[in-house]
């Protein structure tokens, strides 16, 4: 397979090869998609392809353009990448550098990574060549969101969208190249909104597994617990402030897992599916309208500290309000 470690973009894989192949690729490409969803890497192998000396599998991985892409060193491929802004200047320098012809006549390719970050002054600039586009140049921008373009930039593009992977194809991916077993997978599958970028850093993150299970006992004490304990539970969420969005999500997993029991009493749908007795346990023992309650309640609590509530409050207000309504265990 040429395009290499694009999971879940077989669709755009396929039509991307079949261009370069046919040799109908164009001048310009905008590569858009969420973060996390390897929007860099398939533009680094779009340009590999275009690179490519290969009359056959583009990119073939073997010719000396392909081998010095995979080094790092082929000099036709070119990154613009800003921390920030991208300044009408970043711009202007390629412009100067598209001027002097290749020795050999080869492609030159342009990657403007999060091209969002241009300024109006640099996308103008930007779209003069792309009005005229020179031969023998390709450029390839990426960005989260082509809307926060200039629409002449992005009608000058070809549009390649990428979207979110399905979770069988996210699962079968972990087990198979992550070694992560089946029933993990489909807790980091469900964590990662259909993001691969997303997935490999959950799992990268060592923490996050005791971080889970920290979360899952406080939920399992929090029915039986004092008020005392309660409050004394919202000293975790104090220290793991920076993770909190994380956190929300594990606790929403966990109620939402009781819910899809409760009104299946299937266990296909479940996220937690290394808890499944307490799952199974906590659903009978709770109303319906009450877990959906507490479901509503985490949500509000997000969007609470999102506006810059007070982050202690609200989460002690949260946690009392869910022991009050799961009470009656
Ligand atoms: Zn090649």
């Amino acid at each position: 397979m040429p395009f290499r470690n694009v999971v879940g973009q077989g669709r755009v894989v396929s039509y991307l090869e079949k261009t370069l192949i046919q040799s109908k690729t164009t001048h310009a490409y905008m590569i858009e998609g969420v973060k996390g969803l390897g929007k860099k890497n398939l533009a680094y192998q779009l340009a590999k392809g275009l690179c490519c000396e290969s009359k056959e599998d583009k990119p073939c991985g073997e010719c000396k353009s392909c081998v010095k892409a995979e080094r790092g060193t082929n000099t036709n491929i070119i990154y613009l990448q800003e921390e920030k802004v991208i300044k009408i200047e970043s711009i202007r320098n390629i412009q100067e550098e598209i001027k002097i012809k290749t020795f050999d006549g080869s492609i030159r390719v342009y990657i403007i990574c999060d091209s969002d970050k241009m300024t109006v002054q640099a996308q103008n600039a930007l779209l003069k060549t792309l009005e005229e586009p020179p031969a023998k140049v390709v450029i390839i921008l990426t960005s989260i969101n082509a809307n926060r373009l200039l629409p002449t930039i992005v009608s000058r593009c070809q549009l390649i969208k990428l979207k979110p992977i399905k979770e069988e194809e996210m699962r079968k991916y972990l087990n198979e190249k992550k070694n992560v077993s089946w029933n993990q997978s489909k807790i980091v599958a469900s964590l990662s909104d259909g993001v691969i970028g997303k997935a490999l850093k959950t799992l990268e993150d060592e923490t996050y597994v005791k971080r889970r299970g920290l979360v899952l006992d406080i939920i399992d004490r929090i029915s039986t617990a004092s008020v005392f304990d309660v409050l004394k539970s919202a000293e975790f969420f104090n220290e793991e402030k920076e993770n909190i969005s994380e956190i929300l999500d594990i606790l929403v997993t966990w109620y939402r897992d009781l819910i899809i029991y409760k009104e299946t009493e299937q266990l296909d749908y479940v996220i937690n599916c290394d808890k499944i007795e307490e799952i199974i346990l906590q659903s009978k023992k709770n109303e319906f309208s009450k877990i959906r309650d507490v479901i509503l309640m985490i949500e509000e609590t997000r969007a609470n500290i999102n506006s810059n509530a007070n982050y202690q409050l609200s989460l002690e207000v949260m946690l009392l309000n869910i022991q009050e309504d799961l009470k009656l265990w």
